[in-house]
């Protein structure tokens, strides 16, 4: 099986495959990338290559790779508290205290730090103790969207694997399996738009095919420039409350701002945008946007929902 699980970045896992197949352990890995490049899926690969005992490694079928995947493997351990904004010194330093009792039932204890960027400096330096003279069991994986953060000490002591963008093609052609039923232009606005990493266009994709009911009705009521449909769809939501009104109106300006860079040419991922583009010219829907931000602003500065939806009923007209 190998590393075949993460698409792409071909130098890395033939690099990886080539020290693994040696008996070459590092005792530090750094992976470097932004949120949705696969940096979890990688580490994950790494941890049960490191672990497995199959022949081609990691060969995803043996009691150590599945427990790998399964996320209950004892000697691949998390180092994190997502709760926290920083990971906690004390995470840390039980860490670098427990590393020194031998594996539970493997050859290598595996440590995983899943948003290193996050560790702050008192937790940098308390990992950097045990950076200097690691047992020999010892394996550390971090993970960085920001490799810059860390310390040139901690980050000289790594064997950085920097994950990359996958080739448009590729990424084209797997999301267009996952995603059966959504046009070609918006796969590859998502391809586009995110960077050509796989999490983030998936990212961007759900959060299109999460349109709200309203959005898709103020899509309408625009395009067909009809009065009657959006005040139908106004009057009720003067009821609504000020957080779910602000919360509206701010997917409603992001769908109008998607529009406007439609309108001038560029990709958007979102269908409800392209056809905002196309029935409506750039004036009108920078007018448009201009009022449901001001209209966004009053709604957070107190003006109660009914006068905002009247102000809007009244200027989108
Ligand atoms: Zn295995």
């Amino acid at each position: 099986m190998g590393f075949e699980r993460l698409l792409g970045n071909e130098h890395i896992k033939a690099n990886l495959e080539m020290s693994l197949e040696k008996g070459h352990i590092s005792h530090f890995y750094l992976i470097s990338g932004p949120e949705g490049s696969g940096k979890h899926t990688l580490a994950d690969l790494l941890a049960a290559a490191i672990l497995c005992q199959g022949a081609h490694k990691p060969c995803g079928s043996c009691t150590p790779c599945r427990k790998v995947r399964e996320k209950v493997h004892p000697d691949y351990i998390t180092i994190d508290d997502p709760e926290k904004k920083t990971v906690p010194v004390d995470l840390i330093r039980e860490a670098r205290a427990d590393i020194y009792i031998q594996p539970n039932e493997s050859e290598h204890k595996i440590y995983l730090f899943p948003r290193a960027q996050d560790m702050g400096l008192p937790g940098q330096n308390a990992l950097l103790k045990v950076l200097e003279e690691p047992p020999s069991y010892g394996v550390f994986i971090l993970l960085t969207t920001n490799a810059d953060a860390l310390l040139p000490t901690v980050r000289s002591r790594c064997t950085e694997l920097r994950m990359q963008p996958l080739p448009g093609n590729l990424l084209r052609g797997v999301l267009e399996q996952e995603y059966t039923g959504v046009s070609a232009e918006a796969i590859s606005a998502a391809a586009e738009r995110g960077g050509g990493f796989l999490g983030q266009a998936k990212r961007l994709l759900d959060e299109d095919g999460q349109v709200r009911q309203e959005t898709a009705r103020l899509v309408d009521a625009l395009c067909k420039k009809d009065a009657l449909l959006l005040m139908q769809l106004l009057v009720p939501l003067e009821k609504s409350k000020r957080d779910a009104l602000a919360e509206l109106l701010q997917d409603w300006q992001m769908l109008l701002e998607n529009a406007l860079t439609a309108s001038c040419g560029m990709r958007t991922v979102s269908d409800q945008a392209r056809r905002l583009a196309a029935a409506l010219d750039s004036r009108t829907l920078h007018r448009q946007y201009t009022l449901v931000r001001k209209a966004r602003e009053y709604t957070l500065g107190n003006v109660s929902p009914a006068a905002v939806c009247g102000y809007l009923e009244w200027a989108l007209r």
